[in-house]
């Protein structure tokens, strides 16, 4: 078999071997629900509480401001939702910008097109960033929610999270960021930066696939999305994931743990990338802000090259990477974050996005652009 070079990390990660031994009791011997009166399911409960704590350490939040769900887009869908129509006599107008996660994007426009509020959605400048004046001008007497994310998962691009925080402060604002991509690659602090309610997801960061978390501020008036049996103190019914809970505990635990080095590590390599592909391959443009930005992630449109062909020719040497965000990647359709950050089209569609991981050598980066050289030479 061949061996697999992989470099989608935005897209997903492999889980770690310490999470899943963590997990593995909770998968065999400790089935036992977490809402029964026996030992089996109690110990659960208190488990489960472990990994609460891990979770709102790595916040600095109160136990009791995180709620376990199945994953990001739950928690978007959950926090946006569970905001707006809580307060809806409030305020009709929810603000957000053109470069989210479609899990923000279309929870948005379903709040629209269906519940009857209204939805502004910021521009950004050509590195991908927000202009807080803009933001300023956007908010009016109607507006209950901003929501912007703390990192793009295209471009890496990384928000003035602090000031957006103090603006909605300042203007009683809940504001919501999807945390997602940023999770294991900035310490956050959800009570200095501002932030009212926030959405992770395990897979992310090494942790196990559907299961996530919402941070929501105890000032947060919300609702639930989902009824049933009174679970996650009746925001989010349904028997416990305990095996996943246990995973986004660890994994989070790890991940905080160990983010200076894990960064220094990915922007090296970065940096080595971006210099190997200037220097060997011409007519490229580098997508998103290059300080402010995602340690791991490099999005380069490769000018005359079709992204979908490329991504082909790349998997046949045993190369995993992305052209934009995963869920769009499928269509043909240029990136939406790309377009709002002004790349035409036509360039657009010859992005590729690399997102490094622990597992990355700098030899790998070298076997990655050797092949990109021949592959774009051959394309172009
Ligand atoms: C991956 C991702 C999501 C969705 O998370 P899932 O757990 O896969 O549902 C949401 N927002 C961003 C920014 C992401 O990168």
């Amino acid at each position: 078999m061949q061996n697999i070079r992989y470099f989608d990390h935005a897209a997903t990660t492999a889980i770690d071997n310490r999470v899943l031994n963590e997990m593995m009791p909770y998968l065999t011997e400790n089935f036992g629900n977490a809402s029964s009166m026996y030992g089996i399911g109690k110990n659960n409960k208190e488990a489960i509480q472990v990994a609460r704590t891990r979770v709102a350490n790595a916040l600095k939040c109160n136990l009791n401001e995180i709620y376990f769900t199945s994953g990001g887009t739950e928690s978007d869908n959950l926090i946006i939702k569970g905001i707006a129509i809580a307060n809806r006599r409030r305020g009709n107008h929810i603000i957000t910008t053109k470069i989210e996660h479609p899990a923000v994007l279309n929870t948005c426009d379903f709040l629209e097109k269906y519940m009857g509020f209204r939805v502004t959605y910021l521009n950004v400048d050509s590195q991908g960033r927000v202009d807080l004046k803009e933001l300023e001008r956007a908010i009016n007497r109607q507006t209950i929610l901003i929501s912007i994310m703390f990192a793009n998962n295209e471009i890496g691009t990384i928000q003035e999270i602090q000031a957006i925080g103090r603006m909605a402060n300042r203007y009683g604002v809940y504001f919501h960021t999807d945390a997602v991509q940023a999770i294991g690659n900035i310490d956050i602090d959800v009570k200095k930066l501002g932030i009212s309610a926030l959405s992770m997801s395990a897979h992310k960061f090494y942790g196990p696939k559907g299961i996530g978390a919402a941070y929501i501020s105890d000032n947060v008036n919300f609702i639930r999305m989902q009824d049933g049996g009174h679970q996650e103190r009746d925001k989010r019914s349904g028997t416990e994931n305990v095996a996943g809970i246990i995973g986004i505990g660890k994994a989070i635990e790890i991940a905080q743990n160990e983010l200076e080095d894990y960064n220094k590590k990915l922007k090296s390599l970065r940096e080595y990338y971006f210099a190997s592909v200037e220097k060997t391959i011409p007519f490229i443009r580098i997508n998103g802000d290059l300080e402010n930005r995602l340690p791991g992630n490099a999005n380069i449109c490769f000018k005359g090259v079709d992204g979908g062909k490329m991504l082909q020719e790349l998997d046949k040497v045993g190369i995993c990477a992305s052209s934009g965000s995963a869920c769009s990647a499928g269509l043909l359709n240029p990136s939406h974050v790309l377009l709002a950050i002004g790349v035409p089209a036509s360039i657009a569609r010859s992005s590729l996005r690399i997102t490094f991981g622990r597992e990355n050598t700098v030899e790998d980066v070298d076997y990655l652009v050797g092949n990109l050289v021949k592959i774009v030479k051959k394309l172009r």
